[in-house]
């Protein structure tokens, strides 16, 4: 979504720097690099109907990406600080989304659900600079940093002592591990299945008519589907029937569908709530360990500072949801730090300790990384894993880290990518 929303800043940039040409000319200009960041949004998305917008007039590898990022989240910024209003934001914001090609309610609930977060973010953040905004959202290409974003972390000295493993194995364990459900509520057995919109199988998708098209199956189907309720519990059922003797489920988030412009607090809730409780029920007997995916919060990738406590806003909604849906032997002691941002850590049988990372909060669409100092370490959660790791090394413990995010990727903010590299090798 990042360069969806590049495209849009663009369109702020060339309002507010009066480029001195004709309307003739700045439409075309305007539609051919918006049609350039789709063309990226679309290589991400591998969605066929923003291929079509494929433009021949930018190379998608341009070098001027940075410069144009930066142009128009300087607009956008620039404008807000003159004080133009949030329901001008929102009309410009779907107007060139609109002409850029996307559907009408892709562009309107992405932008409604971005669009308070953002104004804030500029309202609350006077240092905030166009260079910084493409340096996180287009780290992967290259965007320089500005000077005074670096920070770390506090690494005691010394390496870590290995742990003696007894010459006679015990009985290894036996792990399930599931991720990335994106249950769809709203799944339509014979809906259609390559609709226009990013995700089909819904009833928005339409049906087939006169043999075109192909009908969404019962339990899923390849391609631009989520996966429908009766699969979920299809699986659980499987595992438990074939796997009596599991001795742990790691559950690694993602619960919400890919209908990233149809979310609320409200369904995501709904959502969670019902993935959770099936899940531990299915297996009553089996430590369950659940850890948050990126799709959880309303928006997608938006994860908020708890000490912002605004409804539109806040992200503490969803971690009290967790917090109540963790199996009754969980300890108290793992609301107080899922409560400050979504990671915990609880010790299991054989000395094993499992820490549940939000590593969400690096991920470089999280438009809070540019909420004033919030970037260094957000929630925290760097700095507690140094004690926890310390901790359980004294206590000669073996650790499972679950995270959603992979640290090192493109998405994941690079400084807390290095900084973790940094704890985890020590
Ligand atoms: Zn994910």
């Amino acid at each position: 979504m990042s360069l969806l929303w590049c495209a849009v800043f663009l369109w702020f940039g060339f309002i507010s720097t009066h480029i001195p040409v004709t309307s003739a000319e700045v439409d075309p200009l305007s539609k051919a690099t918006f049609k350039y960041y789709l063309n990226e949004y679309a290589y991400q998305k591998s969605k066929s109907q923003f291929r079509v917008l494929n433009s021949e007039l930018i190379p998608r590898s341009s070098s001027s990406t940075c410069s144009l990022c930066k142009a128009g989240a300087a607009g956008f910024i620039q404008l807000r600080r003159i004080g133009v209003r949030k329901r001008t934001f929102v009309k410009v914001a779907k107007y060139v989304c609109k002409v850029a090609g996307v559907d009408d309610d892709v562009c309107n609930g992405a932008i409604n659900l971005n669009v308070d977060a953002l104004l804030y973010i500029i309202d609350n953040t006077p240092k905030l600079e166009a260079a910084r905004f493409c340096a996180v959202y287009l780290q992967s290409s290259g965007c320089e940093q500005p000077d005074g974003y670096d920070w770390s972390i506090n690494i005691p000295q010394g390496e870590s002592v290995p742990v003696e493993v007894n010459e006679v194995p015990s009985k290894p364990l036996k792990i399930i591990h599931i991720s990335d459900i994106h249950y769809e509520p709203e799944y339509v057995v014979g809906s259609l299945a390559d609709c226009t919109k990013p995700v089909c199988c819904v009833n928005a998708s339409g049906f087939p008519e006169n043999g075109k098209g192909t009908a969404a199956g019962i339990y899923g189907m390849y391609g631009d589907c989520d996966t429908p309720w009766v699969t979920v519990l299809s699986t659980f059922e499987n595992i438990a029937k074939n796997h009596p003797d599991v001795d742990l489920i790691y559950y690694t988030g993602d619960t919400i569908h890919h209908q990233i412009w149809n979310t609320s607090v409200e369904s995501n809730s709904r959502d969670l709530n019902q993935l959770l409780l099936k899940l531990n029920e299915s297996f009553p007997n089996v430590p369950v360990i659940p850890i948050i995916g990126n799709h959880e919060p309303s928006p997608v990738n938006v994860f908020a500072p708890t000490s912002i406590e605004e409804a539109n806003l806040s992200s503490n909604w969803l971690y009290e949801v967790f917090a109540n849906n963790l199996k009754s032997w969980f300890p108290s002691t793992v609301l107080n730090t899922l409560k400050q941002g979504g990671y915990y850590t609880v010790k299991i049988k054989n000395n094993l300790r499992i820490i549940g990372l939000n590593s969400n909060l690096c991920i470089n669409e999280n438009w809070w990384l540019l909420y004033q100092d919030w970037y260094k370490d957000p929630g925290g959660q760097l700095q507690w894993l140094v004690e926890v790791l310390l901790e359980a090394e004294k206590n000669k413990e073996f650790v499972h880290i679950l995270s959603h995010v992979p640290s090192a990727n493109g998405d994941c903010l690079k400084v807390w990518s290095r900084e973790y590299r940094r704890i985890v090798e020590r």
